[in-house]
């Protein structure tokens, strides 16, 4: 080998917030506040204050491999912590306030955390669980005084008494960054330590589509999706590194606030999970436009439905780039990024693909297997488990040996626990969760593809389809639905809807009609806890 001769310095987190600040010191960042304001300022600021409660962190005693806690909404002082805490090597915990009580004291406990950073809102949430938290644990609360928090500090008063410049440190940059749970709806969540190097890697990776999902000094990013849900979608890191402009949403996320954040900020760029676009398109089809300047929505975390993407471009010219991923990647894989001749390709092609899940971002392969872990083609036909690999995707669980054996193959590749097939373009399909899919007589049925078809029906606000016990076929299609405001339908219409949208063996046994559908931490449907609750429905069909 002959070794090259350049320089060999670490991908660090600080260089990203010190070159925002050095050629994009002025762009600005807007923060609707828990306090009810709109709050500005710029990425000079952010660079400023990030040193301040870095020079804090230390004077607390936090030093390389810390873990601090945040629990904080989309804002200004979350960006802060970001890089304060990381820029240290120091390691940041975003915990995720919809967590069960018991699941935030374990992941506390699990991760050692040694501060806690929270905005005025979790003060109550923290009272109720400060007996069951660690009695050395610190508090910070994230504003001008401490709410109530029998010995907290405050965060202005720590940041006010530091310098606001550091020389930040340089390691090793496979150093742990930032850890996040994942939302483990069976047994404990489980930690993913990201590091250093992954987060620069991954954020290069959203680079090389830049222009396809808005991320330009010339756009204006709402991130929805949270700061406590997987780095959201590593735009804190890579919206610094492109300089775009920044508008951060608070706690307020219903269609009526988002429309008027957007509208009034001109948004051209909205990234979150299908249950946020539900509210936005809700609030779009009220006032019969878009919120001024909107140009792209980002949609991933669980399957966009077909008529959503439709609703999106064809009603409102609003681009839809569809994405996947998962906490134990960076966390982006796939993005419905398009290219000139697919962008050309007639419409209900182009929708087809628009509705993929997407192409591999750089540095995450993809592959599928069979049952006995053959590799599949990549023909668009084929289906099985979805495997990942790449320097965005973490190669054991934190402190948990047990779950870690359980998720890699022989060659070192994460199972996802999807089903998917890839077409000759790279679009990833996904099928459905390796649980959720339904087994009926041997054939596989999506219960992704049914729940899509089935929301293009105007009277369904919100469904899930999932097995229910049949005695011939195993396992057969259930339809629980929540109905739109106002709306009545029968199972038989429901039915007769679909005949013309799936196979004619995938149409559901029955539909159920539901007050409310269960939800996870992350927003997204609980098929668990509806699988729990439908576990002795008998179906119309099982008893003929
Ligand atoms: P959690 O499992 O905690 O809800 P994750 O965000 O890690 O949170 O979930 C990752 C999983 O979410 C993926 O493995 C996949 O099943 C699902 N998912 C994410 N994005 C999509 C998408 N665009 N379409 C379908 N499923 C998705």
């Amino acid at each position: 080998m002959l070794q090259g001769q350049m320089m060999d310095r670490p991908l660090m987190i600080s260089d990203i917030i010190t070159y925002a600040a050095d050629i994009r010191g002025d762009q600005e960042i807007v923060s609707a506040r828990v306090e009810g304001d709109r709050h500005r300022y710029t990425y000079a600021d952010l660079a400023g204050r990030a040193a301040q409660l870095a020079n804090a962190l230390r004077a607390l005693g936090i030093g390389m491999g810390d873990r601090v806690a945040t629990l904080a909404w989309n804002g200004y002082r979350h960006l802060e912590l970001y890089y304060g805490i990381s820029g240290i090597g120091a390691v940041c915990h975003t915990i995720n306030p919809r967590l069960f009580a018991e699941q935030i004291v374990y992941v506390v406990g699990h991760a050692a955390d040694r501060v806690l950073f929270l905005d005025a809102t979790f003060v109550p949430l923290v009272q109720k669980l400060r007996d069951q938290l660690p009695d050395d644990l610190r508090y910070v609360v994230l504003g001008d005084d401490t709410h109530g928090l029998e010995g907290a500090l405050a965060y202005e008063t720590l940041l006010s008494q530091q310098p606001n410049a550091i020389d930040w440190p340089s390691f090793d940059e496979r150093s742990a960054s930032g850890i996040c749970y994942t939302s483990g709806t069976t047994g404990h969540p489980k930690g993913v330590l990201y590091t250093h190097r992954s987060t620069l890697l991954h954020s290069y990776g959203l680079l090389a589509v830049a222009s396809e999902v808005g991320l330009t000094p010339t756009d204006t990013i709402l991130p929805v999706v949270p700061l406590f849900h997987v780095n959201a979608w590593g735009l804190p890191y890579a919206m610094p590194l492109t300089g775009t402009r920044i508008v951060m949403p608070g706690p307020k996320l219903d269609g009526e606030n988002l429309f008027r954040l957007m509208d009034e900020e001109k948004v051209t760029s909205a990234w979150g999970v299908p249950t946020v676009w539900l509210g936005l398109l809700g609030e779009m089809r009220k006032q019969g436009r878009k919120p001024a300047g909107f140009d792209h929505v980002v949609i991933g975390g669980s399957a966009a439905p077909e008529p959503m993407i439709r609703e999106f471009e064809a009603d409102f010219g609003v681009r839809v780039v569809h994405g996947w991923g998962m906490t134990e990647m960076s966390p982006v894989g796939t993005l419905t990024t398009m290219g000139p001749t697919l962008n050309a390709k007639p419409e209900p092609e182009r929708r087809a693909f628009k509705s993929s899940q997407g192409r591999r971002v750089f540095g995450c392969e993809l592959k599928i297997i069979d049952e006995a872990g053959n590799r599949l083609p990549h023909d668009g036909e084929a289906f099985g488990e979805l495997l990942v690999r790449g320097h965005g995707v973490m190669d054991g669980y934190f402190a948990n040996a047990e779950a870690s054996a359980q998720v890699f193959d022989a060659d070192g590749w994460l199972r996802t626990g999807d089903v998917a097939k890839i077409d000759g373009h790279g679009f990833l399909y996904i099928v459905d969760r390796t649980k959720d899919v339904i087994k009926s007589g041997g054939e596989w049925i999506s219960s992704l593809d049914l729940e899509s078809a089935a929301l293009g029906h105007p009277a369904i606000a919100e469904c899930a389809v999932i097995a229910a016990a049949h005695p011939r076929w195993g396992e057969r299609p259930l339809l629980v639905a929540r109905l739109a405001e106002g709306q009545t339908t029968t199972p038989e219409d429901v039915r007769a809807f679909l005949a013309d949208k799936v196979a004619k063996w995938w149409l559901p046994d029955d539909v159920v009609f539901v007050d409310d559908l269960p939800h996870t931490a992350t927003g997204k449907l609980s098929k668990l806890t509806l699988r729990e609750r439908f576990k002795d429905y008998v179906l119309p069909t099982a008893v003929e």
